[in-house]
């Protein structure tokens, strides 16, 4: 087999140490990118067969177009979600698009369970205090989780672990989700709800649902409303299932009593960067950022060694079945008609 070249786009030092360590001997050169992927550097990939990328490269029409000018046929993602890829456009164009499904749905919920534990105790504030020698409580009261209500938005992989992780803890555990499993459901000794019945009676709200044109801010102003007073919103998802302004406004009037995000609706070119020593543009994330009850991470809730090890195998494996001619590894296209993600 003749050495493949890939492009890699948005690299960190953790993928390309966990791509080369997966390449066990492989024929693949790795060209790594720091910048994302846009129409705009699509150049950059000459000579290349494929190109990898992951959450926030935007693979658009124009962007595909310019790669299959190159005669670019492999669009690899180091992600489940691909809100961010033209499905259309590829399929017109004659690009295959691959993704990692299922590299660590525990990462993601063990994530969700970890920022809603932060959040709600102030672990964050606790250590911030231990370390400048105040060893004093205040401010710092939080609540049971045991015996509080759940309600669980999307049962797929990832909402399945996090709503067994919330049973775990004796919770109440609602759910809802377009495809219902009913016997898993009755297994775990939670139920399904419509979307508006659980808003009503949850204390804790746990996003787990793809980015889809019908879950684009299904937390809104009129939906946020039907919460109950307090409510605490997780969101380990994808940032546009909420809406940031009508959020901000929510946690303003008290009516969302704690919100943890490890994803942001305008989150692209912020989130993953080093931003330290810049001035914030963004000034909803600003606002965001101010409040006290607010917790956000940096979409890292993927970020397990377990995790990035899939993605480079699933990744390599696929990227080597393109070479051969021969099929991806089941479930991992994405094609414009098939199961959403
Ligand atoms: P999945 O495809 O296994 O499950 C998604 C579920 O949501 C499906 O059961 C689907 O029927 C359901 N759903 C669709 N529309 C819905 C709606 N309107 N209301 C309720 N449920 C709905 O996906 P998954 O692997 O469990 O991923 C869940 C989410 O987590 C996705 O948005 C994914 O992009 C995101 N994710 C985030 C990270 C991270 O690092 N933060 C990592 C991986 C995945």
């Amino acid at each position: 087999m003749s050495m493949m070249l890939v492009s890699v786009f948005d690299t960190k030092s953790y993928d390309r140490e966990y791509l080369m360590g997966a390449q066990k001997g492989a024929q693949i050169s790795w060209r790594f990118h720091e910048f994302r992927l846009s129409e705009e550097c699509v150049s950059v990939a000459q000579g290349a067969e494929a190109v990898c990328v992951f959450v926030n490269d935007r693979v658009d029409r124009p962007c595909l177009a310019a790669l299959a000018g190159l005669n670019i046929r492999l669009v690899l993602l180091r992600c489940a979600g691909f809100n961010n890829v033209d499905l259309d456009a590829a399929d017109e164009l004659g690009v295959a698009v691959v993704r990692v499904p299922a590299y660590s749905p525990h990462s993601v919920a063990e994530h969700t369970i970890g920022l809603l534990l932060t959040l709600n105790r102030k672990i964050h504030r606790a250590y911030n205090r231990v370390r400048e020698m105040n060893f004093s409580l205040g401010g710092l009261v939080g609540f049971d989780l045991f015996g509080k209500t759940v309600g669980v938005v999307g049962t797929g992989k990832i909402g399945r672990i996090a709503s067994q992780l919330f049973r775990g803890f004796g919770m109440d555990v609602l759910l809802c989700d377009p495809v219902p499993d009913q016997t898993w459901a009755k297994s775990m000794g939670a139920r399904y709800v419509p979307f508006e019945v659980l808003l009503e009676s949850s204390d804790i709200v746990s996003l787990h649902a793809p980015l889809l044109p019908d879950t684009i801010g299904m937390l809104n102003v009129s939906t946020i409303a039907l919460m109950k007073k307090g409510v605490v919103i997780v969101n380990t998802s994808r940032g546009k299932l909420i809406d940031s302004g009508a959020l901000i406004q929510a946690l303003k009037s008290g009516h969302v009593g704690g919100v943890a995000l490890d994803v942001y609706e305008e989150e692209e070119g912020v989130f993953f960067e080093d931003l330290s020593g810049e001035v914030l543009a963004d000034d909803e994330l600003a606002r965001l950022l101010s409040f006290p009850n607010v917790l956000i991470t940096s979409h890292q809730a993927f970020l397990t060694r377990e995790a990035l090890s899939e993605i480079s195998r699933v990744t390599i494996e696929n990227l080597l079945a393109f070479q051969r001619g021969a099929p991806f590894l089941e479930g991992t296209q994405v094609e414009r008609n098939g199961p959403t993600g």
